[in-house]
């Protein structure tokens, strides 16, 4: 056996990978298996071009604990390697790697992961061994005794020799180190290789048994799938989720290669979004799970694979972000995403219809963070309306101008968070010949700003930010007609009736059936808070909502008030006005709600 020493002037590489090149010791085994995968696939290829004329055998690697001797060992029949190629590929190009590796990163510790783009990855078993041996014949060897094996104990100093080996391929043989015993549990590595190797396109043995599929969903042509296929493999990757709705299958070759399925979840408003489980791989390898900074932000809430060995995958995330292959990847995604919604849109409205409550979430997430993808989803971006029907913004346009256009030219979307909290103004603005749209996730005050800013004829206003009269000024206000001196006398009235609430006290002419107090809340106030509080400033959040209260200035009970002699009669009359104006918003609690069942009652027995 002759000695050598790897080449390397830094003498302290060891210790370096060791320490901080992953900040993950388990995927030595990812990187071991998948050199076996390459070097398997490689002899395949020599097979299919005639080069290697042998017959191939079973290509299937294995992978074997043997606890008592303290090895793990990753065998395959791939093209093996012999003295030169070990020389070239795990003595040299490995070392002048690491060497520029380390002057370029030697003060950063926070770029742990960037090993696997300096051809680092069969280094990464000595994070968890002592001695690491290779064992291997080379397609090209001649007969069984022109095998190599090298041996190698974490020091640069390494030894290379003759071995005898019947098959062609290699054996991968780690000492496990006293620091990583814990690798020498058989469940510890089936569920490493569950992770890593679940669907490596080799077949990978543990145990006996194969723990891969070769040939997952992404990897096949659409044409050859059915929805159950989908299905199986949505469940293959989540077992215990509800199924999805849909899906999109990328496949693309140009300019760059990436693969994948990408599943649209059921929106459930009462769980978090989940992120980060899209999974990410290359050439079938699990990379990673965080996929922030490759896919678009907003479709990290998908689930699915996307496969691509042209994202450099090892590296650190913020060189991710700045690479611009992978913006270009990002944008990609998100134009076939667009496109397949589109798609989904023209061929099946009421189908994309029954759908959008739970995708409608995603893609406003998606128009208000990327401006590509709002001009490609405005189309199909839908409304839905308080009657279950649903409109795009173009058609909701051309159904309500007619009614709903107000003095300034501005044709005014009345929209509610929800149908039952808002029954009452809802209703009142259908009396009137207006539709209402309801408007009830998360994202409704940002993306209304944005519909607004982009399209100067539609402005929205919620069925409560004001008299439902008002919500659409049609022409100048009517003069109040109380002097000021009546005014004040109401004023005063309210004041000495009210409780805590706080309102802005305003004097409007309306038709006399309307009601005589209307307490609304400004549109542009509340939109303000709720932006501010949604994107993280509780304190906005917490502040009560400024309120209006409208006194209608032709209502009788107002005109009778003001001509009431007594005081304790009018504030009788103007408080139990109050209370239904409060009542019809949801906020007559407590012992205000009591007392106002009681006076009910009382009115109910002598009035009626
Ligand atoms: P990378 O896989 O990124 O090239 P590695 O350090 O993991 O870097 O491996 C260096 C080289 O050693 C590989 O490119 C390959 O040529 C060779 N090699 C490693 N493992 C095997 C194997 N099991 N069979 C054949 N060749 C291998």
């Amino acid at each position: 056996m002759s000695k050598g020493k790897i080449n390397v002037h830094t003498e302290n590489i060891f210790p370096i990978i060791k320490k901080f090149l992953y900040s993950d010791h388990e995927i030595f085994l990812r990187e071991l298996v998948s050199n076996a995968a390459d070097a398997s696939l490689k002899l395949k290829t020599l097979a299919n071009s005639g080069e290697f004329k042998t017959e191939l055998g079973d290509l299937s690697i294995t992978v074997a604990v043997d606890k008592d001797a303290r090895t793990i060992t990753i065998s395959d029949s791939g093209i093996g390697m012999n003295a030169e190629e070990i020389d070239k590929y795990i003595n040299q190009i490995a070392f002048s790697g690491a060497e520029e590796f380390v002057e370029k990163y030697k003060d950063k510790m926070e770029s742990q992961n960037i090993i696997g783009h300096f051809g680092l990855g069969f280094y990464s078993s000595f994070m968890v061994s002592s001695k690491v041996e290779i064992i291997s014949r080379s397609w090209k060897s001649k007969d069984e005794a022109d095998a190599v094996k090298w041996v190698c104990d974490g020091s640069p100093e390494f030894e290379l020799g003759t071995a005898s080996r019947k098959a062609i391929g290699t054996d991968i043989v780690l000492h496990i180190n006293d620091d990583s015993l814990e690798y020498l549990e058989p469940t510890r590595i089936s569920n490493l290789l569950d992770k890593y190797c679940k669907f490596l396109p080799v077949p990978v043995n543990f145990e006996g048994k194969k723990i891969n599929n070769t040939s997952p969903a992404w990897v096949k042509k659409p044409s050859e799938l059915t929805e159950e296929d989908y299905l199986n493999f949505y469940k293959e990757l989540y077992p215990f989720a509800e199924p999805p709705l849909f899906h999109i299958h990328l496949n693309v070759d140009f300019p760059f290669n990436l693969s994948g399925i990408l599943y649209f979840p059921k929106f459930n408003p009462n769980v978090e979004f989940q992120k980060n489980k899209i999974l990410l791989f290359s050439n079938q390898v699990f990379v990673t799970d965080s996929v922030e900074g490759i896919v678009p932000d907003f479709l990290t809430l998908l689930h699915g694979v996307i496969d691509s060995p042209d994202i450099p995958l090892n590296v650190s995330r913020s060189y991710l972000q700045s690479d611009s292959n992978v913006k270009k990847i990002s944008s990609h995604i998100s134009k076939k995403v667009a496109d397949k919604l589109e798609e989904l849109f023209k061929e099946d409205r009421s189908s994309f219809e029954s759908k959008w409550d739970d995708i409608g979430v995603f893609i406003k997430y998606g128009m208000l963070t990327d401006e590509k993808f709002y001009d490609r989803t405005f189309k199909f971006c839908l409304l839905k309306s308080e009657s279950d029907k649903y409109f795009t913004i173009n058609e909701y346009e051309d159904l309500v101008s007619p009614n709903q256009t107000n003095k300034d030219g501005k044709i005014v979307f009345l929209y509610a968070a929800d149908q039952q909290e808002y029954f009452q103004q809802i209703e009142s603005c259908k009396n009137l010949g207006y539709d209402a749209l309801i408007l009830s996730g998360p994202l409704e005050s940002h993306f209304i700003n944005q519909i607004e800013s982009k399209n100067d004829k539609i402005i929205f206003a919620r069925v409560d930010s004001n008299t439902p009269e008002k919500l659409i000024e049609k022409e100048k206000d009517l003069d109040s007609k109380l002097s000021d001196d009546e005014k004040k006398v109401i004023d005063t009235t309210i004041e000495a009736v009210k409780s805590d609430q706080e309102f802005k006290i305003e004097y409007i002419s309306l038709p006399a059936n309307s009601a005589p107090l209307t307490i609304s809340r400004p549109e542009f106030m509340r939109r303000f808070k709720e932006m501010s509080a949604s994107s993280g400033n509780p304190m906005m959040g917490s502040m009560p909502d400024p309120l209006t209260l409208s006194v209608n200035t032709n209502h009788p009970l107002i005109i009778k008030a003001i001509s009431e002699p007594e005081d304790v009669k009018r504030q009788e009359r103007v408080k139990h006005a109050l209370d239904l104006a409060l009542l019809s918003q949801n906020m007559l609690k407590g012992k205000e709600l009591s007392e106002f069942i009681k006076r009910s009652l009382v009115i109910a027995e002598h009035e009626l």
